[in-house]
């Protein structure tokens, strides 16, 4: 019976882990609720990871429990927010743990449940203010009787000051409250030591194409060719795959970013390739951007009464230009976060390619991300051998390196091309 977790795709030991907690969860719960019962001991249950009496669990087995704080890591698209999500929902079902019908689930997988809240950082970091007011309300009761949920996606986004603001709540977190982090890896880069000792740990793994495939065909109803060869073209990532898979204008910019090898005549050439992938990012993003900044700004003005002319709309007019120049400010942030994320996809695709290339010098059976670029793969195997397509695939990655680093993606994307044209 498709649950809750019936969308994270080839992560059977995480799913198992989630289950289990959410079964621990509900146990926590039941105890709590049974008059004469003290809920403090069935809480001091949930910090020690021991829930007796949860389905199948073994009392004491501290892998098995339910705690406040968790993290979910894995490569982009590997589905930590979808896995973060489901396990919110499962928290909040009302059945189980998380029959994916009841209103708990279905409120929270559609971002409508009271006690659950989201936080999608919209620009290139997530604010100690924005991080103050959450942690707050996290701290409420929860209005529903079950728990305050909070989901951090990209909590490799918090700043310093908000990620201590977060260490806080953490560290002594309110007896329903449940933290749900995402990051990339529990690299310190990503997540603060302190924030990671806090926390139970969920490592999802790249899904292998077969099982990207068969999710595009049994949920998107996808034809197999086009979800197999669209699983294995975005190299695990299930988001990206479904795009190209049903999006035209999607493929139509990776084949403009596979067609780069090719155009790699002489210098002018690659000055020519870096502005296209440069300013093929900026289009992608400008339209992706471009609905939601103008829906938020009508709404803004009509909240901020435009228009108006009677007494008292000037003084509301001067104010009205301090928010409307706030939202500009996270607009804009967005904005370029929007870019950087349209061209890393592409400088993932354009890695695949030489990877692709490197793997056939080296007459290594594994099967190419790229299927349909693979006789352009394979001439250049030929041409430049395991080490040149070695180099030119350091140069792609060296190339995504500086653009993290804040290194101008313009000057980064130059010197990426230059060096995939000499090689
Ligand atoms: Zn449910």
């Amino acid at each position: 019976m498709p649950d809750v977790f019936a969308d994270l795709v080839g992560q059977d030991e995480a799913v198992d882990t989630l289950r289990r907690a959410a079964a621990a969860a509900a146990a926590v719960l039941r105890a709590a609720h049974r008059p004469g019962e003290d809920e403090l001991a069935a809480l001091e249950t949930v910090d020690t990871g021991v829930a007796p009496g949860a389905g199948g669990v073994a009392p004491g087995d501290p892998g098995a429990g339910m705690t406040h704080a968790w993290i979910f890591t894995g490569p982009p698209g590997s589905g930590r927010s979808v896995a973060a999500r489901a396990f919110a929902a499962a928290l909040q079902c009302v059945h189980g743990t998380g029959c994916g019908v009841c209103p708990g689930c279905h409120t929270t997988l559609a971002g409508t449940h009271a006690d659950v809240r989201l936080v999608v950082p919209e620009g290139l970091s997530i604010g100690v203010g924005e991080m103050r007011a959450l942690v707050l309300r996290a701290a409420s009761t929860p209005s529903g009787g079950r728990w305050q949920v909070v989901v951090i996606e990209d909590a490799d986004r918090l700043t310093e000051a908000a990620g201590n603001a977060l260490l806080k709540a953490i560290e002594e977190p309110p007896p329903r409250t449940v933290f749900l982090l995402c990051a990339p890896s529990t690299h310190p880069d990503d997540i603060s030591v302190t924030i990671r000792s806090r926390c139970r740990l969920v490592p999802l793994r790249q899904p292998p194409p077969d099982a990207v495939a068969e999710v595009l065909a049994r949920r998107d109803g996808i034809a197999p060719d086009v979800a197999r060869w669209a699983a294995a073209a975005a190299q695990g990532h299930v988001g990206r795959a479904r795009r190209l898979a049903r999006d035209p204008e999607a493929r139509k910019r990776r084949d403009a970013v596979l067609a780069v090898p090719r155009r790699l005549t002489g210098v002018g050439a690659a000055f020519d390739a870096a502005s296209a992938l440069i300013e093929a990012a900026e289009a992608e993003a400008e339209a992706s951007v471009a609905e939601t900044d103008a829906t938020e700004r009508a709404a803004l003005e009509t909240a901020l009464g435009a228009g108006g002319t009677g007494r008292g709309a000037a003084g509301a007019i001067r104010g009205a230009a301090g928010q409307l120049k706030e939202l500009e400010k996270r607009q804009k942030s967005r904005a370029t976060r929007a870019q950087r994320d349209a061209l890393d996809r592409a400088l993932v695709d354009l890695a695949g390619f030489y990877r692709d290339a490197l793997t056939m010098a080296l007459r290594a059976s594994v099967a190419p991300v790229h299927t349909d670029t693979a006789p352009l793969a394979e001439a250049g195997a030929r041409k430049w051998d395991a080490e040149g397509a070695l180099r030119r695939l350091e140069a792609v990655l060296a190339c995504r390196a500086a653009i993290e680093a804040n290194v101008k993606p313009r000057i980064a994307v130059e010197a990426m091309m230059l060096a995939l044209w000499k090689g």
